[in-house]
């Protein structure tokens, strides 16, 4: 009715073309973002959406390919708890304190960067665990580069480790494997190599294509080793920016502080943030009063890849934010107040992420083109055979991927990785957990359990097919 409203047309007539597209809707019903662009264009309307992510187009134009200049990579490392995650991160951390400031004390301020020997450069997402990644890629952010997956070789890969790598694939980003402890009398590295190749990833020495290295986080070995195959992996991805702009980026962490108010570390992904910009973080705004690094060193300027603590801001934004330096404090203010207003308007009606409803009308219109699916049950044998049979469902226009599989309960993890990557939970024989359940009612993460197989592959089969009867 509103979009009617808006043509001025006659609302039957935009019920008609939603039928004609396989929607039915109803005079009150909302419609989605892609569902208002083909309407509106059916009438000879164009849409602009001014919404709390587009809104960020401004400041946003494309840099020239010759003003670009080659950028440290982004690094998180990820893994199962006590396989070394921390130590292996305080371990680069205070072996690359520069001489002279050797004692000076460092902070965790959610990312530190290194400079090695030869001058090269490694930016360390110093936020342990595959939380802040999965937070921020539901954000849109996509901060990491290079994920180093680590597992200890006196244990197997374990869930969580599964988990992490179900991120890193899902959100395209490359593995290297770290296998630690190998100072430790019970390491069996090639048991992990084994793990691993069951899940077919073959690593390097074994004629695969994922660079590995044994390291021991606690002693120091292996791990100049395990830096220069990140280095390597970065050097193929290419990775450039423009410092001679003004900046954007990713908030990696916020506080208040009681003496210094507001405090922010962020990350620079394009430009070079100053001290005294006007910066706009999600319903953020204010001036840079001052800038630190993690060593609590005062600097002046921050360029990409590079992270800073920013004093100034008038609230903490969320990490995975994205911030913007724009030209005057003016601008900043309208942006957040423009998007505080509509997170209010939003936050009234519930946000859904992807249904097994929804698939055959976001086929039909054209622009879905992946299904993703999370697979839990509970034996070895169901969840293979479950997952074999949907990804067999994959058709000319729709492909089917089952980015993470696994034995047990569907838990919060698995709910987080359905919400950032728009994914469905199927579940065979197992339940969600009562957290994973709250958690997905409040995300709009759709969860399906059976108990038949048969049922499970219908299901999706006829959603694909736009056939499912059995609207939930
Ligand atoms: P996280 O939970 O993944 O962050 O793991 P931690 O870094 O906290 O490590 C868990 C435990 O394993 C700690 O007691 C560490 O001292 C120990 N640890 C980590 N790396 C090594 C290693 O290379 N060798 C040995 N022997 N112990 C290690």
């Amino acid at each position: 009715s509103e979009l009617a409203t808006m043509m001025n047309v006659p609302v039957n007539k935009v019920i008609g073309t939603c039928m004609n597209l396989g929607i039915m809707v109803s005079i009150n019903q909302r419609l989605d973002a892609e569902t208002v662009n083909i309407v509106a264009d059916e009438f000879g309307f164009k849409t602009e959406y001014v919404s709390a992510e587009v809104s960020e187009a401004i400041n946003e134009e494309a840099d020239d390919e010759s003003d670009l200049l080659p950028r440290a990579p982004i690094v998180t490392v990820m893994g199962h708890v006590d396989h070394g995650k921390t130590s292996l991160l305080d371990h680069i951390r205070n072996t690359n304190v520069i001489a002279g400031e050797a004692g000076g004390i460092t902070q965790h301020i959610g990312a530190y960067n290194v400079t090695l020997q030869d001058g090269r450069q490694i930016t360390f997402l110093d936020t342990p665990g595959h939380e802040a990644f999965t937070a921020m890629r539901a954000r849109g952010a996509q901060v990491t580069d290079i994920a180093i997956i680590i597992i200890a070789a006196d244990d197997s890969v374990m869930p969580t480790t599964r988990e992490a790598i179900a991120h890193a694939q899902a959100a395209n980003v490359p593995m290297v494997f770290a296998i630690n402890k190998i100072d430790k009398p019970g390491a069996n590295p090639d048991k992990i190599r084994e793990d691993l190749s069951q899940m077919n990833l073959l690593v390097e020495e074994w004629g695969g294509k994922y660079q590995c290295q044994e390291i021991s986080a606690k002693k120091g070995i292996g791990v100049d080793e395990l830096l220069e195959k990140v280095l390597l992996e970065a050097e193929m991805l290419e990775l450039k920016a423009n410092p001679n702009r003004r900046a954007s980026g990713s908030i990696i962490e916020s506080s208040l502080d009681k003496g210094r108010g507001y405090v922010s570390t962020v990350l620079v992904s394009n430009g070079t943030l100053k001290q005294g910009d006007y910066v706009v973080a999600g319903t953020s705004y204010g001036r840079i009063k001052a800038m630190f690094n993690e060593r609590n060193q005062r600097i002046d300027k921050a360029a990409p890849a590079e992270p800073a603590i920013i004093l100034g801001l008038n609230g903490a934004p969320t990490a995975g934010d994205s911030f913007h330096v724009m030209e005057t404090e003016q601008e900043a203010k309208e942006i957040a107040g423009k998007r505080e207003r509509l997170q209010r308007e939003q936050g009234l009606r519930t946000q859904t992420r992807l249904t097994l409803a929804d698939i055959s009308h976001r086929i039909a219109l054209g622009s879905f083109k992946e299904l993703n699916l999370i697979v839990k049950g509970d034996t070895d044998g169901s969840v293979e055979a479950l997952s074999d049979s949907f990804i067999k469902l994959s058709t000319e226009k729709i492909k089917v991927n089952v980015i993470h599989k696994a034995v047990g309960q569907i838990s919060e993890n698995d709910v987080q990785l359905a919400y950032a990557s728009d994914a469905l939970i199927v579940g065979f024989q197992v339940r969600p957990s009562a957290s994973a359940r709250k958690l997905a009612d409040n995300e709009g993460v759709e969860i399906n359990t059976y108990s038949i197989i048969y049922d499970a592959i219908e299901d999706i089969k006829s959603a694909m097919e736009g056939m499912l009867e059995k609207i939930k």
